[in-house]
């Protein structure tokens, strides 16, 4: 049973409150290149994400965000350390959130300057504790631990409550796994804000999306978290496909067309990874529930994954598709790929 938070609205995409649980990424261009911005969004919006943060640098970055978030679909967040004035120019130039520390962007006349801001545009703020930024006093206090970060997140928490600021989002975020879970379950049981979760400097892709998987799979299969990020040192859309698959794999999201291919073995008659691979990419957009199998041999394949939709298994010199493990179809190894991707066009197009 997922925890109910309260309902933050970050440009019309609601985070918390019982809303679907949102993914979101970061681009990793310079965000004043408005050009190459926007090329990294469009992608990132056409893979499925639905919040996209960017890094605000200086000021060629906070005056980009309006000619950005003009051209986009989707909610922008602008993430700045330390400058009470950069934060109050992404505001003002169209930000739907920004994602600050208060405790590094000044003292109360700054903190004020912004949570100023903050209220006249009606946009949330994201306040994010990590291991690198928990404040010395809580570092002495309980070491580098869960306590010690959700502290240092409800202190900055408390610090813009203070100045009238009421739509905040939390995160804790950690490199360490069992850390990164403590740590949010802990805050979970403190606050009813909504939460950001992810593992922070997660790594290179396959360690950054094993990391992420667990981390984020724990919390969220205890019902914790309202928007996920995974934090990839690559193309930041292998993090909104590596969210989907975390999301399906915890069984919070249905409208999808899973593939499922068996690992093969000695029996394998033909290239079926390749070809699992292909429909991958090809179902891709599809927001429907159907089951696809890529099976290595006809021996066991269409008996193996006897619950889908449509399935193919390899054989000699021809293949077998199949539906619902009965034979439908058999067809020339050569022309094979492109039958079956003809009749999965027809099962999901319904042509
Ligand atoms: Fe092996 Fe055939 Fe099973 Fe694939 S379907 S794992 S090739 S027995």
């Amino acid at each position: 049973m997922a925890k109910l938070t309260r309902a933050v609205n970050v440009g019309g995409v609601q985070i918390g409150g019982g809303a679907r649980i949102k993914i979101q990424s970061m681009t990793t261009t310079k965000t004043s290149d408005v050009q190459k911005t926007l090329a990294q969004i469009a992608a990132l919006e056409k893979a499925g994400c639905e919040i996209v943060r960017v890094a605000i640098a200086d000021e060629a970055d906070a005056l980009a965000v309006r000619e950005v978030v003009d051209k986009i679909k989707i909610p922008l967040v602008a993430d700045i350390h330390f400058s009470p004035k950069l934060a109050v120019m992404a505001i003002e130039n169209g930000a739907d959130k920004v994602r600050i520390n208060p405790g590094n962007i000044g003292g109360e006349k700054e903190i004020r300057f912004v949570a100023d801001c903050v209220n006249a545009h009606k946009i949330p703020v994201r306040v994010g504790a990590n291991t690198g930024s928990i404040e010395k006093n809580f570092l002495e206090k309980y070491g580098r631990s869960a306590e010690a970060l959700v502290e240092s997140a409800q202190y900055n928490v408390g610090i813009l409550e203070k100045f009238g600021v009421q739509d905040i989002v939390v995160s804790v975020k950690a490199s360490d796994v069992p850390l990164t879970v403590q740590a949010y379950t802990l805050l979970a049981q403190k606050t009813d804000y909504p939460l950001h979760v992810g593992v922070t400097e997660a790594g290179t892709t396959e360690a950054g999306i094993v990391k992420s998987a667990v981390g984020i799979g724990a919390l969220l299969l205890n019902g914790i978290g309202d928007t996920i990020r995974v934090s990839l040192t690559d193309d930041p859309v292998k993090e909104i496909y590596a969210a989907q698959h975390i999301l399906r794999s915890c069984g919070l999201e249905e409208e999808y067309v899973e593939v499922v291919a068996c690992p093969t073995c000695g029996r394998c008659a033909w290239e079926s990874m390749r070809l699992a691979e292909r429909v991958t990419e090809f179902v891709r957009p599809y927001k429907k529930r159907a089951k696809i199998a890529v099976m290595g041999c006809v021996v066991n394949g269409p008996g193996e994954a006897k619950d889908a939709d449509l399935g193919i298994a390899g054989g000699n010199g021809a293949c077998l598709i199949f539906k619902k493990g009965e034979p439908f179809k058999k067809v020339a190894a050569e022309c094979a790929e492109e039958e079956f991707l003809k009749e999965i066009r027809l099962l999901l197009d319904g042509e």
